[in-house]
């Protein structure tokens, strides 16, 4: 039987309690939006999660039987623990769970503990965005048609101060002249990490076939590896064995 994708969405969830346009457009909130189209894949268990539930949503019994951790933050980036951020950072890059910042996770604690940037870049008002896929033949990008249009998402333009990605995968250009590199990989230890840059609350990204089919080849590709050995986060130290040695 096939082993499926432990999947958890955790959310902040605070846009949808307090803003009614937020909550129009997103009733249940973000996370169970996300949830309901991903349903549809039957390689995939999900479970959502938001910050104000115990231990941040993210106790051990959650974290560690987690696959692939999406996380949407914004407003209460500051309000995540370090220590949760440490545990984090430690199973990706141990290779045990793959890690998808969304939108405004650009900013967040965990995205930065990871690939080690601040992640700091411009904004401004909502408005057209064409999404251009630039690395067809990416795993994150089968299905996906040369561009497509989002009729309405928030600015993010760069520069955006991120490490270089080691995959480029899409671009965003906006009416008002700006670009964004909006879908990226990182290879950090012998973790996976894709960010992607649409989802604005207030706007209706996740609602799009496109951006439904990025986020779901998005695990397919971050699930971690079966190594067949276990990688520690430390550097083991090598005891001299003879070539015959290794090979019994
Ligand atoms: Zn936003």
């Amino acid at each position: 039987m096939m082993k499926k994708i432990n999947v958890t969405i955790w959310h902040e969830f605070r846009h949808e309690k307090r803003n009614e346009a937020v909550r129009a457009i997103y009733p249940e909130g973000i996370h169970a939006y996300i949830k309901s189209f991903l349903d549809a894949n039957e390689d995939m268990n999900v479970r959502i999660v938001a910050l104000d539930d115990p231990d941040q949503g993210l106790p051990d019994e959650v974290l560690n039987t987690t696959d692939v951790l999406m996380w949407w933050g914004h407003m209460a980036h500051k309000e995540v623990d370090d220590a949760l951020v440490e545990r984090i950072r430690q199973r990706v890059y141990t290779g045990k769970m793959g890690f998808i910042p969304m939108h405004s996770a650009h900013k967040s604690k965990p995205f930065g503990a990871i690939v080690g940037t601040n992640g700091n870049l411009s904004w401004g008002r909502d408005q057209k965005e064409i999404i251009w896929n630039i690395l067809p033949a990416h795993e994150i990008a089968a299905g996906i048609p040369d561009h497509f249009l989002l009729d309405e998402e928030e600015l993010y333009s760069e520069p955006f101060y991120i490490p270089q990605p080691d995959e480029l995968i899409f671009c965003g250009w906006y009416e008002d002249g700006h670009v964004m590199r909006s879908g990226m990989t990182f290879y950090r230890g012998a973790g996976k990490i894709f960010y992607f840059q649409p989802g604005h609350e207030s706007c209706k990204a996740y609602y799009h076939p496109c951006v439904q089919r990025i986020l779901t080849n998005a695990i397919r590709w971050a699930k971690p590896n079966d190594f067949g050995f276990e990688i520690e986060d430390k550097c083991p130290h090598i005891v001299t064995k003879t070539v015959d040695e290794f090979n019994q």
